[in-house]
């Protein structure tokens, strides 16, 4: 049986990720494949410390969040009830919400790049995504986009943060560009200028299997 696929998107907050996971998940599911949907943090305990903390109930530092991230990225993998790992060996394609590359561009600006890059990338319980999508966007449009819908803020959903953030995850990328797949969407377009792209980059990657 053929493995599934294990697709992540990534990008700022704001910049459209659940909005265009929906739209591609649909898009998946309408040319016949299996699809299993997911997010981290996960419904772990771990994942719900990292919502304590990112909701700024909890102070944790940066290292101790890449920690708690990594366990909860081991977890979400490898767990025997939901576990990425499982679904691939299934045939089931996976598609995330988030993944490795915003520990390395979220954390990776106060703990060392180079130690939460290894650990993420060099722990054989981690899958390497065959696909990751990045929505790129300027934190001043994704900002908007937040005001317009939440009351509260989360500890990197600062404007300054995001736009560091931003640069981050686009250099991390070229740390990475010969070992993943990335590829790299305007986000500042409407939702169906976006998701447009975003079908096309899928249908050429699924051209490849
Ligand atoms: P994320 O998951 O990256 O935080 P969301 O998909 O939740 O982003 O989108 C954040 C907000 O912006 C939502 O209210 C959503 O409806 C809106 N939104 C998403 N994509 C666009 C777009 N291309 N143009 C305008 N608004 C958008």
């Amino acid at each position: 049986m053929n493995k599934g696929k294990f697709i992540v998107f990534e990008g700022i907050d704001g910049s459209g990720k659940g909005t265009q996971i929906n739209i591609l998940v649909e898009e998946m599911k309408r040319q016949g494949r299996t699809v299993y949907q997911t997010a981290e943090p996960t419904n772990s305990v771990t994942g719900g410390i990292l919502r304590d903390a990112l909701g700024g109930f909890t102070d944790r530092n940066a290292h101790e969040l890449s920690a708690m991230f990594l366990t909860d990225r081991i977890f979400h993998n490898s767990n025997k009830i939901n576990g990425i790992k499982q679904f691939i060996e299934k045939g089931v394609d996976v598609v995330c919400d988030r993944y490795y590359y915003s520990s390395f561009a979220y954390q990776g600006i106060d703990a060392d790049l180079k130690w939460v890059m290894d650990m993420n990338l060099n722990c054989k319980e981690i899958l390497k995504p065959d696909l990751c999508i990045f929505l790129d966007i300027d934190s001043k449009s994704s900002d908007e986009r937040i005001s317009k819908n939440r009351l509260e803020r989360e500890i990197y959903e600062e404007k300054s943060v995001q736009e560091k953030v931003r640069k981050r995850f686009l250099e991390v990328f070229g740390l990475l560009k010969d070992s993943e797949n990335v590829k790299i969407v305007d986000a500042s377009r409407s939702i169906s200028e976006v998701s447009a792209d975003i079908i096309n980059i899928y249908n050429e990657f699924k051209g490849d299997f």
